[in-house]
């Protein structure tokens, strides 16, 4: 298998003396859902923020498709959609501007029929011409969601994409994900929930403390780890 993304012994210190990552090895395949999985503060969203080129790590290296992060950001950013945890939408902005938007970002001219595409997937494309506050707390995910694949990024990373969600919207959430899978994307998602993990992901790394605890398919984890065990080790 391809590795999209290849992760090389990395490591974060904020100027604050935190040490958020502490050597992380490791190689995410081409087609894959690998679910991150760590209570708060191990380290996910800032492992995340390295490889979206957000944050600078103090060691080791990242490559995007062959691309270093360091020395060819710009490779290396467009083959990657980030879909923040936090939601941050323009409240007047029609959703289709919105996608619009941030394909304009990139650089890329305009291609209505993939952002067509991209909305009709997402279940967006009725909504197409409202505002984004008259949508739904789902709703304004999966715009976001739209935005992130705006530019055809090859990855898409989801920062605990169903914190603060009740079951209803988690769920609807999981669902999204299975038909991005199904459309080939890669990706990489944070999250405090095993069950989450278990439904999504093909492999899940287990982080805490800002180190990478372990990696394996997901089937090959529950099978060896009771959920139980699992939960234990990690508070
Ligand atoms: P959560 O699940 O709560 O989002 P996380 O696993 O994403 O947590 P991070 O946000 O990466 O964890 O944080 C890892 C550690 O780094 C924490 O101790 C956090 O306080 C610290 N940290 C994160 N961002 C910064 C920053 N900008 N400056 C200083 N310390 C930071």
């Amino acid at each position: 298998m391809t590795a999209i993304i290849q992760i090389d012994t990395l490591s974060k210190q904020y100027d604050s003396g935190t040490r958020a990552l502490s050597d992380v090895t490791l190689d995410i395949h081409e087609g894959e859902i690998i679910a991150l999985l760590g209570p708060n503060g191990a380290g996910k969203t800032t492992l995340i923020s390295i490889i979206c080129g957000l944050v600078v790590p103090t060691g080791g290296t990242v490559r995007v498709g062959g691309h270093d992060i360091r020395t060819d950001w710009r490779a290396a950013r467009r083959l990657i959609g980030l879909v923040p945890q936090e939601i941050a939408l323009e409240p007047f902005e029609k959703v289709i501007n919105c996608v619009r938007f941030t394909r304009g970002l990139y650089g890329e001219g305009q291609d209505d029929a993939h952002i067509e595409q991209v909305l009709r997937s997402l279940a967006l494309w009725d909504k197409r011409d409202a505002a984004t506050r008259e949508l739904s707390g789902g709703m304004k995910r999966r715009v976001l969601i739209a935005k992130a694949l705006a530019h055809r990024p090859k990855v898409l990373f989801l920062d605990e994409p169903t914190a603060g969600v009740d079951v209803a919207l988690r769920r609807e959430m999981w669902e999204v994900v299975g038909q991005l899978r199904r459309e080939g994307v890669t990706i990489i998602l944070t999250t405090h929930y095993l069950e989450e993990a278990e439904e999504m992901a093909d492999r899940i790394g287990v982080i805490n403390k800002g180190r990478l605890l372990l990696v394996k398919p997901t089937s090959e984890l529950m099978g060896e780890f009771g959920k139980k065990t699992l939960t234990v080790e990690l508070t």
